[in-house]
């Protein structure tokens, strides 16, 4: 058959002849018919309906990446070394991360659950309080605030940024508010410099869940530097990758000293020594990272600056392309954002401007097509952990009745355009697909607009 021939001759059009730069914009949009008929002549059948997808799962940077020429040195001097458990590669990737970030002080713990979970002890949240929180997150977001006794508010998303909106922040404010988790969810930085400020107005401590975003920028400052705390995570997914991992940053010595004694059994260290001689001084728990993790961890920080930039183009590029595209809303950048993360490439989807294609369909003729997506999170906000938390003896041993009545929780707790972005609208492209080549970000579009144009049969058939 002619399908490999014509699937071969359609990569080699997109590789070769595809503009590549701010001309391919134009070349997508519907004015330029020339183009517009070359692209439907080899692509009149999408993947999903029998036909050739227009990008292949090879073409993606697998994940995470190892160099054995460049990486496998320090690590195999660790592991002939025999000292394994924290040492001094630890404290030199500390230091590089703190570093990196632009913060006084960086403390390496087993990962970022428990680095949020660590920052919220140490500040002393916990029974009684009520810890503002993005709903549009993770779970480990907001379990930290649980397991510390304290209660999670919800706050809702600008639906074109995906983060916190800070404009929906005050009226969530009450006499019990201790904290805020802005969480830079997907890579892309809240509006720290109002949220900030709200904080400053209410004397409430910020702990800025940074799990996936890594060197990402405001004002040339780096997200984790902003509160009084900032949390990462290391995990294989995210972009900076150890298998597990994770950090707290801060330039607060008395509060980082706090974190180290807690993360190594409670044990004196700086200013929290006390006496010599004394003894443990604090609850504490241990959540060592070993060395072997930190000689992971320094082989991918050398190249977690020279990728982001390379996520940062692509993102920056395929945005411009695919906001042609009727029905197909890419994310927005909170003000001042001079550098995302971009752990996940998000855009919102418009069924109605698909002739009425479910998201759900549409996620598998994209991923047909060879394109990782998916439809990102569902409501954690409405999850039965909540209500079994306040059900718990412990929470019914603290709190008064009329704190866990969880249908009144439920209520105060509705956020429309978190429920808008997790059941009808967000749609994620995988990080590694941003450290493509610009014609991968081209075949993309082409992806996107090919399924459009088909959507009604797309929409009949699967
Ligand atoms: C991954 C992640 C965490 C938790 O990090 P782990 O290292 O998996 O424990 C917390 N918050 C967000 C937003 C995350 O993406």
């Amino acid at each position: 058959m002619n399908s490999l021939k014509k699937n071969y001759s359609r990569r080699e059009f997109l590789k070769t002849n595809l503009l590549v730069g701010a001309g391919a914009v134009a070349a997508l949009g519907s004015t330029n018919k020339a183009f517009a008929n070359y692209v439907s002549e080899f692509s009149t059948t999408p993947a999903v309906l029998g036909g050739h997808p227009a990008l292949s799962s090879h073409d993606w940077p697998a994940w995470p990446i190892w160099n054995p020429k460049t990486d496998e040195k320090q690590l195999l001097e660790v592991m002939r070394s025999g000292v394994w458990s924290r040492g001094k590669v630890v404290a030199e990737f500390e230091r590089r991360w703190a570093e990196l970030c632009g913060a006084k002080r960086s403390l390496a713990v087993v990962n970022g659950t428990n680095a949020l979970n660590t920052s919220l002890a140490q500040l002393e949240i916990g029974w009684g309080d009520e810890v503002l929180v993005s709903s549009y997150t993770f779970i480990a977001s907001v379990s930290g605030i649980l397991f510390n006794g304290a209660i999670p508010v919800f706050v809702d998303v600008d639906p074109e940024t995906f983060q916190m909106d800070p404009d929906k922040i005050e009226e969530k404010i009450t006499p019990n508010t201790r904290a805020i988790i802005p969480v830079h969810i997907l890579g892309l930085p809240c509006d720290m410099e109002r949220i900030m400020a709200i904080a400053k107005r209410h004397n409430l401590i910020v702990i800025e869940d940074a799990c996936q975003a890594w060197l990402a920028e405001i004002n040339h400052k780096k997200v984790g530097t902003f509160g009084n705390a900032g949390c990462f995570s290391f995990q294989n997914s995210k972009n900076m990758a150890i298998g597990e991992g994770g950090a707290i940053i801060s330039d607060d010595d008395d509060f980082m000293d706090r974190c180290f004694s807690f993360h190594n059994y409670g044990n004196p260290y700086g200013s929290t020594a006390g006496q010599i001689g004394t003894g443990t001084v604090r609850i504490g728990t241990k959540l060592r990272i070993t060395e072997y993790q930190a000689a992971i961890g320094l082989a991918q920080l050398s190249r977690l600056e020279s990728q982001t930039k390379l996520r940062n183009e692509n993102a920056g590029y395929l945005k411009s392309l695919i906001k042609e595209i009727q029905g197909i809303v890419p994310y927005k950048l909170t003000p001042n954002v001079n550098q995302a993360a971009f752990h996940l490439f998000p855009f919102r989807y418009l069924k109605d401007d698909f002739y009425g294609l479910s998201r759900e369909k549409f996620v598998d003729a994209l991923n047909a097509e060879g394109v990782p997506c998916s439809s990102g999170y569902n409501e954690l906000n409405k999850m039965p952990f909540l209500k079994n938390a306040f059900n718990s003896k412990f929470f019914q041993k603290i709190y008064p009745k009329e704190r866990l009545d969880y249908e009144k929780y439920a209520e105060e707790n509705m956020c429309p355009m978190n429920e808008k972005l997790c059941n009808e609208q967000a749609i994620w492209i995988t990080q590694n697909v941003l450290l493509g080549s610009k014609s991968d970000m081209n075949s993309i579009a082409v992806a996107i607009k090919n399924i459009r144009n088909n959507a009604e049969k797309i929409k009949s058939k699967i």
